[in-house]
């Protein structure tokens, strides 16, 4: 299933526990990437697959009113598109992240496409902010050894997640911060911070509805305001 599954059997893995590995976050199988620390009262909002030239700015008005700061893992062929929306997120405060140029699965992808995926929204990415892009989560999470390898080598940190739930294809956005919130609390009361992934884009469909990410968004912003602070990955490095 896995082009990697050769490698696997070569470090004695068994290949069920690979191809859980290579798929779920929180497996640390293959070196340590940032999730979040074992701490509480600290919540990152992150964004996956933007940017999206309906939902990004709404986005970042919602984060303007709450004056919160978050982390958007772009996608590189929609930022060499937008570079106008990608410098808006940055000059807005917020940071701005590798998710690969055009969302392929990285666990079956060979190792020079993935560097090339990782390098051109990379460059793209600090051609248009100026700063060097200093994280990379892997699309659905997938990655194998080399993956990680090739991002670190490109001087950026791999980041998975903690608190997620299918925001991508649930139409309420009451049930999406819903779920969130058991799982951020369920973080809290075992002492760690959560990093939370929401969609601002959809990697196969750029018209994807995102309204109800959105403010599902606004409404952890809001239930978490005074008791939380929203932090960047930056505050966890
Ligand atoms: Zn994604």
């Amino acid at each position: 299933m896995y082009e990697g599954l050769g490698v696997a059997a070569g470090a004695g893995l068994a290949v069920g526990a690979y191809a859980y590995a290579s798929l779920w976050p929180g497996s640390r199988i293959f070196g340590a990437a940032i999730t979040a620390p074992a701490r509480s009262g600290e919540l990152a909002l992150t964004f996956d697959d933007g940017p999206n030239a309906t939902w990004t700015p709404r986005l970042i008005d919602v984060l303007a009113r709450h004056e919160a700061r978050a982390t958007f893992f772009l996608l590189g062929k929609r930022a060499a598109a937008q570079p106008e929306l990608v410098r808006r997120i940055a000059t807005a405060g917020h940071t701005i992240g590798n998710h690969s140029w055009s969302h392929p699965n990285l666990s079956r992808t060979r190792s020079s496409r993935v560097r090339e995926e990782l390098r051109q929204t990379s460059e793209t990415l600090q051609q248009i902010t100026g700063a060097p892009v200093k994280f990379f989560r892997p699309p659905f999470g997938a990655r194998r050894p080399a993956v990680f390898r090739i991002a670190r080598d490109l001087g950026m940190e791999p980041v998975l997640w903690n608190a997620m739930t299918s925001d991508w294809s649930e139409p309420s956005a009451d049930r999406i911060a819903e779920h969130l919130m058991k799982k951020i609390d369920g973080l809290e009361r075992r002492g760690r911070a959560a990093n939370i992934v929401l969609h601002d884009g959809g990697h196969r469909d750029a018209a994807a509805n995102r309204e109800p990410s959105v403010k599902a968004a606004g409404l952890l912003l809001e239930r978490y305001a005074r008791s939380h602070r929203f932090v960047t990955l930056d505050a966890w490095i």
